[in-house]
């Protein structure tokens, strides 16, 4: 009896260690399922978040340039295809000279002021070696640059036997306490700063000298004209201004303007335009943007152009594209001026505007993507 007692005993002990068994074993092959489900979930979710960026976004370009070379009555019909030709290579010559700068880290202020050196040396335009004659026969030549970072500026007007007058603007700005010289003052400073001097004969073009003279006949016939088309006279054919102008912005963020410029054809009693007044012909602010202007230099004074796009941007908060077709248009176009601009924002973004009929113009982002343009279409 004891025996039998014992057995079921034991029996019912081992049943107990069999069933504590199976439901351990149970939970353990539920919590490996529960476990591998919320690893997936886990793996899934990594695999979800963040969404990758979509491939189209736009990204600000690390650096950008612009440049032009003259804004006026530039038309298809009176251009032939070799002309063409010149004028483009010599504007992408320029360009891709501070294109290069900026790509290898260089400043705004050195891409300005490299690539209207180009310009300068290029019979072509009105700046440096292709000015245009006063009145007088003479080539008096003003120039400015603006560094937006610093909104310190230099530049200088009526000199005649400067080489490359952004060379001297620079100078000024870099190396004098003051921020515009005219005349002797301005060339002596360029002698001592050991800038190129050259012989007045080296501006004396062809070209130009035929404009001059063109421009004295019409004053004859039409001497109701002598105090405005008298030196702007776009019915001319082939008359077109040539000033220069780049605008850049580095990979520091820092913008930079430059414009220089002969001035205008048959101009008397020392006359000044905008290209060396800040405001009026070259702006820059790394708060908004980098501005070079060309075109009929009083009203470009009188609109105060540049410093306008950049305070419309600045206290009004528009966008670089829609102040500088506010200026362009309405401003100088309602005064009766023409002309147009180059600029560029902080954030690399280029606008080139004007009311003319042309402007040799180009630009280049950061992409190395190049844009070369003359005419309005
Ligand atoms: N703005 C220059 C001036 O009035 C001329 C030009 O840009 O063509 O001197």
């Amino acid at each position: 009896m004891l025996i039998l007692k014992h057995l079921i005993y034991h029996i019912i002990i081992m049943k107990k260690i069999i069933l504590f068994f199976a439901v351990s074993l149970t939970f353990l092959i539920g919590c490996k399922k529960e476990g591998e489900i919320i690893d997936s979930e886990i793996r899934e979710s990594k695999i979800q978040s963040p969404p990758p960026p979509p491939t189209s976004e736009k990204t600000n370009p690390l650096f950008s340039i612009a440049i032009h070379g003259g804004a006026g009555t530039i038309l298809r019909k009176n251009m032939s295809a070799e002309k063409e030709a010149k004028y483009k290579d010599k504007l992408e010559e320029a360009i891709r000279v501070g294109y290069e700068v900026l790509k290898n880290g260089g400043t705004s202020l050195d891409a300005v002021t490299k690539t209207i050196n180009v310009l300068e040396d290029s019979p072509l335009f009105n700046a440096g070696k292709g000015a245009v004659f006063t009145n007088a026969g003479t080539n008096e030549l003003d120039a400015s640059i603006m560094d937006g970072q610093t909104l310190n500026a230099g530049a200088s007007a009526g000199t005649t036997n400067v080489k490359n007058p952004i060379d001297l603007a620079r100078a000024i700005m870099d190396k004098s306490p003051h921020v515009m010289m005219s005349g002797k003052g301005a060339e002596k400073f360029a002698e001592e700063q050991g800038l190129e001097i050259v012989d007045l004969k080296y501006f004396h073009t062809e070209n130009r000298m035929k404009s001059l003279i063109r421009a004295k006949k019409r004053e004859k016939k039409e001497p109701e004209h002598e105090n405005k088309s008298a030196f702007y006279d776009p019915q001319i054919k082939d008359f077109k201004f040539g000033t220069v102008g780049c605008v850049a912005l580095d990979k520091k963020g820092n913008l930079a303007a430059g414009t220089s410029t002969g001035g205008m054809t048959n101009k008397r009693w020392g006359r000044i335009g905008d290209a060396p007044i800040i405001g009026a012909g070259t702006y820059a602010n790394n708060a908004t943007c980098a501005v070079s202007s060309t075109g009929w230099g009083e009203f470009f004074i009188r609109a105060m152009v540049a410093h306008d796009i950049s305070a419309l941007m600045e206290y009004k908060g528009m966008s670089l594209k829609d102040a500088a077709h506010e200026v362009i248009h309405k401003k100088v176009g309602d005064l009766g001026g023409d002309g147009g601009i180059v600029a560029v924002d902080k954030n690399g973004n280029v606008t080139m505007e004007f009311n003319t009929a042309g402007m040799y113009r180009a630009s280049m982002s950061d992409k190395g993507e190049l844009k070369i343009a003359i005419y309005k279409d």
